[in-house]
């Protein structure tokens, strides 16, 4: 591949190559309690008529609409139906059942009043006249939700808290979902020294693989590792050889440039990962590098620089994971420009926005400017980047971009 900017595929591109190209986590089964942000392997079907049986949605009384419809307002309390009870019989349509919510239907009954709209003497419950007494007023009538063997979930599903909610209620302690990746993020560099170090003038603090963690943990995913690594042919094989076999993904950060030092791609084609693309039309985080492992590790090469490494993990890595689960893809969310934006037309622009309220335009993105991609106190009060594509130089406001949140 050429180096020249036309040659570079765009970032659309790249995410599709990525997502073309990373092999599926292995499926396990998990408890309920633990499928937040897991993503579905199986597909899931009613295990009964939802809701179960015609539920009582109000505390109040149950009796039969006919005996309204006949004139009668005043019934006799014949009795309590409580939730998780079984049905109880009204054969008397000048009686009634107190009723609870959540209770089945008496049968005999097939409408419940609540107790705001009645007053119960010497044991006549006294309902008033103008209520809109009707079949089924106050029940929830079942199968009104679902039918006993509806698809309810289908693979490729992240569950959330409605889809767990769902699970539970098909009678699921546990569910097939696809594995979560073990991850490494490895910092390279010389210069680097962890935030609990002593550090000289001329050294840098560490900050690339926390930002990226965090970024990592928002979204759920937990088995992460570090590493650092120095400018190191040696040691970098020597290590990552030893990630290749312990992990699924190796994102690591710093040494994809051209400088002499930066020997990622080198040691990464050493060790039999096959290069899938070098170097994107983008700024910030051109040199980012991407390739697939002997045994199918996905392998990122994300520059040093921290908005380059940031901005690509949530382009790129973000991406990749979601389709090593086999998670069904969702839209971007997209947001208009706050204030037009000048740009070099030749390659796409990842810009920092902060998301505000514009009184005409609803939720805007403010364009926020870093000095260049090592400044990355700048991005403190943002709240993530919109992607604006190659080609237009100036985006004028209201210009549509997908935003992706840090
Ligand atoms: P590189 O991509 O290795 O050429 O690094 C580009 C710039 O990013 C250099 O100024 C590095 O010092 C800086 N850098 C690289 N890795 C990190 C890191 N983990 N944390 C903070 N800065 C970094
Ligand atoms: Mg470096």
């Amino acid at each position: 591949m050429t180096t020249g900017a036309s040659a570079l595929p765009t970032p659309g591109e790249a995410e599709a190559l990525v997502r073309e190209r990373v092999q599926p986590l292995p499926v396990e089964s998990r408890p309920l309690e633990s499928l937040a942000g897991a993503v579905l392997a199986q597909s899931v079907r009613s295990e009964r008529d939802q809701p179960p049986f015609n539920r009582v949605t109000m505390d109040g009384i149950a009796f039969a609409s006919l005996a309204w419809r006949d004139g009668r307002r005043s019934f006799r309390v014949a009795g309590t139906q409580a939730a998780g009870q079984p049905p109880l019989h009204l054969a008397d349509p000048a009686e009634c059942l107190e009723a609870m919510t959540g209770a089945v239907l008496p049968h005999g009954c097939d409408c419940v009043v609540p107790v705001e709209r009645l007053r119960v003497e010497d044991g006549i419950a006294i309902v008033e006249d103008d209520v809109p007494v009707e079949p089924f007023l106050n029940v929830h009538t079942r199968g009104l939700d679902a039918r006993e063997g509806d698809l309810l979930l289908a693979r490729g599903t992240r569950l959330g808290a409605p889809e767990i909610a769902v699970l539970a209620s098909a009678g699921m302690p546990r569910a097939d979902v696809r594995a979560e990746p073990r991850i490494v993020i490895v910092a390279t560099g010389d210069e680097l020294v962890a935030p609990d170090e002593p550090i000289a003038a001329w050294q840098v603090r560490r900050s690339n693989s926390y930002a990226l963690r965090g970024a990592l943990s928002l979204r759920g995913y937990q088995r992460v590792a570090e590493d650092h690594l120095p400018d190191d042919h040696a040691v970098l094989a020597d290590r990552l050889a030893a990630h290749l076999a312990t992990h699924d993904v190796i994102v690591l950060t710093g040494g994809v440039s051209m400088g002499r030092y930066d020997h990622v791609p080198s040691v990464l084609r050493q060790l039999g990962v096959t290069e899938v693309f070098h170097k994107v039309a983008q700024r910030p985080g051109k040199p980012i590098w991407f390739g697939i492992g002997p045994a199918g590790q996905t392998v990122f090469g994300l520059p040093g620089n921290p908005v380059s490494s940031l901005v690509c993990l949530l382009r790129y890595v973000v991406p990749a994971l979601s389709a090593m689960q086999t998670a069904q893809p969702r839209p971007a969310e997209h947001v208009p420009l706050g204030a037009a934006f000048k740009v070099k037309p030749e390659l796409a622009y990842f810009l920092p926005v902060q998301v505000e309220h514009s009184p005409t335009l609803g939720l805007v993105a403010m364009p926020r400017l870093t000095r260049g991609s090592g400044d990355f106190i700048s991005l403190l009060g943002t709240d993530g980047f919109v992607e604006l594509p190659p080609g237009p130089r100036d985006f004028p406001c209201g210009h549509l971009a997908p935003l992706y949140r840090w």
